[in-house]
């Protein structure tokens, strides 16, 4: 009998993988951006059109790529950012698995040109469904510009998948700000199909969320603050009255990283208690730092999950800070609510 088994063409593996990294256009968006952001960059441009079907693009200032580096950037498996199983245990960059760029040039047609400082030209790299189309040298600013265009061009059972325009456009919205959000030092801007969206200047984190969420929230939130052995907190929480019985703005971040924490989302609520009638929702900003030793944020390719390892003390801690913030600043619950 004959075997059977082959290595799959790198090609294949590759649009393999990015069914798990881009499933769809807001994908693309935090892929780069991240990107961006560990890349130095203190200007951020995102420009996209058709909801980012046609056109992503992420413009950055960041240090840029070498002529060989630009190449490897595209090879699933290659990152600069770690070089050892240790260093998963000390990451402080957002990207790590090396997968993003090898993911979305396989399923879209992706140009890219990127300049170092040290070097006089820039380089010039098309990608088109995972096959190099040209590299040549270019004129450019330092730093990268990425290019994503026709995204599942060539996987028609995703495309067909999307959503409308305004729903895909919410996703890359939702993306934007979260990088924003854990970046305040970072300009960020936002432009879609040709109107201007975000025009976020760097400053703290307050005037961050007021450029984003505009002024009534930021005159609503109060500043939350604890420092343990365990963990440090900063953010801020809405005062029971700018409570919402919508979900309102609810975000953690851990060590600068958009995650999703049901448990710890709990932590939030159960330290307004009485404050908030039922059904009403707290909004909130927190961000935890931790030893990267004590978290595994390897569980799942977009990285929004993760586990801890004191998961029960952060909770307390997290309600305690909570609730001196709000006795602190002698919040009662609003005249609103009772009826
Ligand atoms: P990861 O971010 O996990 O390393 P990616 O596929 O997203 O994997 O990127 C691969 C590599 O390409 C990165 O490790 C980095 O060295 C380089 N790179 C990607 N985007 C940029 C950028 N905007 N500026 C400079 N280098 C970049
Ligand atoms: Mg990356």
């Amino acid at each position: 009998m004959n075997d059977i088994i082959q290595l799959l063409p790198d090609h294949v593996a590759n649009q393999i993988a990015a069914g798990e990294v881009v499933q769809r256009p807001s994908s693309v968006v935090k892929e780069l951006i991240e990107n961006a952001v560990d890349a130095g960059a203190t200007t951020v441009q995102l420009i996209c059109k058709d909801a980012g079907r046609s056109l992503i693009q992420v413009i950055d200032n960041g240090g840029g790529m070498s002529v060989t580096d630009v190449r490897m950037a595209y090879e699933r498996h290659a990152t600069s950012k770690i070089k050892t199983t240790e260093d998963i245990f000390s990451i402080h960059t957002k990207g790590f698995r090396g997968e993003a760029l090898a993911s979305i040039a396989a399923v879209a047609q992706v140009e890219t040109k990127t300049k170092r400082e040290i070097d006089e030209l820039g380089t010039q790299l098309i990608i088109e469904g995972g096959e190099v189309r040209n590299q040549d040298p270019v004129v450019c600013a330092t730093g990268t510009s990425i290019s994503v265009k026709n995204l599942f061009y060539n996987v028609p059972a995703r495309r067909n998948f999307l959503k409308s325009n305004q729903v895909e456009f919410r996703h890359i919205q939702d993306e934007f700000q979260r990088i924003a959000l854990a970046h305040e030092n970072v300009s960020f801007y936002l432009h879609h199909n040709d109107s201007e969206i975000y025009h976020l200047k760097a400053g703290n984190l307050k005037q961050r969320i007021v450029q984003i969420f505009g002024k009534k929230l930021g005159s609503q939130i109060i500043s939350v603050e604890e420092d343990t052995e365990i963990v440090k907190i900063k953010g801020y929480v809405g005062k029971p009255d700018a409570a919402k019985k919508s979900r309102g703005e609810q975000f953690f971040f851990v060590n600068n990283r958009f995650i999703r924490s049901p448990y710890l989302h709990n932590a939030l609520c159960d330290a307004f208690e009485e404050l908030l009638p039922a059904g009403y929702q707290p909004s909130y900003f927190m961000y935890l730092e931790l030893d990267p030793a004590r978290i595994d944020i390897n569980i799942h390719p977009t990285k929004t999950e993760i586990k801890f390892e004191d998961e029960a003390l952060i909770y307390t801690i997290i309600r305690a800070a909570v609730k001196h913030a709000l006795g602190q600043f002698n919040v009662i619950p609003s005249l609103d609510f009772e009826q």
